[in-house]
């Protein structure tokens, strides 16, 4: 393949870019993952990570992806024939149920528009519905990274607690922890899923699962067979052993002490912010490109627009897959493509993690010239908005 001049623009929602203070970190030797030294550093970024999720919490960890993570929450809470109820967002939340169904959980829906904050009201009803508490949980993703809406994680507690329901409340916080606002405890979550590879900006492989008391409880009474997922094993008999079932990944663990420094260093407040003024420059320019007919913001209640990844709906009959194709392959900006049904009708653009407004100002430029070499119908000037925005908020 002939070489491409210049940066490669990785402009998907996940993985993310990782910053060269994390690659140095982890350019590093090996170490007895036994030892006091090693212990230290552990003890250290499962320190950060509990201010990160924002609990007290334990957090315990896994050589995965999400998709693990997803799976240990549900070994470890349920047994077969335990109803679930997952509140619908996208690809993501209907994945999740696919799994909870393999391992003889009833899934149960609670049906929403994905282009649409999902309704807490709704869940209230259902559950007061649930006279006999047959729900033992509700799952839910904070960010459908699939849609690039956000969900109201703080109101569907109140939810839950207005109905006086007992149901346990599990969040993906995949695409959104370290992006933006979260808070484990104080919103009453009892499992937070969230993987390395996005807000904490490292490589793909590590997921981490942030359980309160109630759900350490339900470990108890759970039937679904689990050994290396399972959470009394990794809360740690033995001082050697105690957080990681196996050898543990201890270059990981050198990248994450360093990307818990990044997030401090900045401070949280501040990687919200950032994560928002991106977002908004890329909404100003798709807002600009929405005229003539042309691509529109998918999320379509403001107040759901996430601040990690935007969805772009394509005018009818334009085919996204090639827009994107066009941008990589002319500009070498990688975006992300449409999931499920709605592969080829969007595309979606990463802003979080190690970005800035000149990797969000180059994207959006590469992907205005791609849109018209596409023959895509749009407003011209969403860079130029994009640009008058990050000015004002400069
Ligand atoms: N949940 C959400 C919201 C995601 O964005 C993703 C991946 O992008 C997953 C779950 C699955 O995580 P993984 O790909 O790390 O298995």
């Amino acid at each position: 393949m002939a070489h491409k001049n210049g940066w490669h623009f990785f402009m998907n929602p996940g993985p993310t870019n990782i910053p060269d203070r994390i690659l140095r970190a982890m350019d590093r030797a090996t170490m007895d993952f036994t030892g006091a030294e090693f212990r230290a550093i552990a003890d250290e970024c499962f320190a950060g990570l509990q201010r990160v999720f924002k609990t007290t919490a334990p957090i315990l960890g896994y050589a995965s992806t999400g998709h693990g993570a997803w799976e240990a929450a549900l070994v470890n809470l349920f047994s077969p024939g335990d109803k679930v109820l997952i509140v619908e967002s996208g690809y993501f939340s209907v994945n999740w149920g696919l799994r909870a169904e393999a391992f003889g959980l009833l899934v149960e829906t609670l049906p929403n528009d994905w282009r649409r904050c999902a309704d807490p009201a709704k869940l209230e009803a259902r559950l007061r519905e649930d006279k006999g508490h047959h729900i033992k949980a509700v799952l839910a993703v904070h960010n459908e990274t699939s849609t690039g809406v956000a969900h109201p994680i703080a109101a569907m507690r109140k939810a839950i607690d207005a109905a006086g329901h007992p149901a346990l409340f599990c969040v993906d916080t995949i695409s959104s922890l370290g992006s933006f606002d979260f808070r484990m405890d104080e919103w009453g979550v009892d499992v937070t899923v969230v993987g390395s590879q996005k807000g904490l900006m490292l490589p793909t492989g590590m997921a981490f699962t942030g359980v309160s008391a109630k759900a350490m409880a339900a470990t108890a009474v759970a039937k679904l067979p689990r050994v290396y997922w399972d959470w009394r094993r990794l809360l740690g008999q033995s001082p050697q052993q105690g957080y990681w079932n196996g050898t543990v990944p201890v270059h990981f663990f050198y990248g994450l002490r360093e990307a818990l420094k990044l997030l401090e260093e900045e401070g949280l407040d501040n990687v919200f912010a950032r994560h928002h003024r991106l977002a908004e420059a890329t909404r100003r320019a798709v807002r600009t490109w929405r005229q003539n007919d042309g691509p529109e913001i998918f999320a379509t209640d403001p107040s759901g627009q996430s601040d990690t990844v935007t969805a772009i709906l394509m005018p009818d009959g334009h085919d996204a897959d090639a827009m994107r194709q066009i941008c990589l392959d002319k500009f070498n900006v990688s975006l992300g493509g449409g999931l499920g049904s709605l592969k080829g009708r969007l595309f979606r653009i990463g802003h979080l993690g190690d970005v800035n407004e000149a990797m969000v100002l180059g994207a959006l430029g590469a992907i205005e010239i791609s849109l018209e070499l596409a023959g895509v119908p749009h407003g011209r000037g969403g860079v130029q908005a994009a640009m008058e925005y990050l000015t004002s908020e400069a």
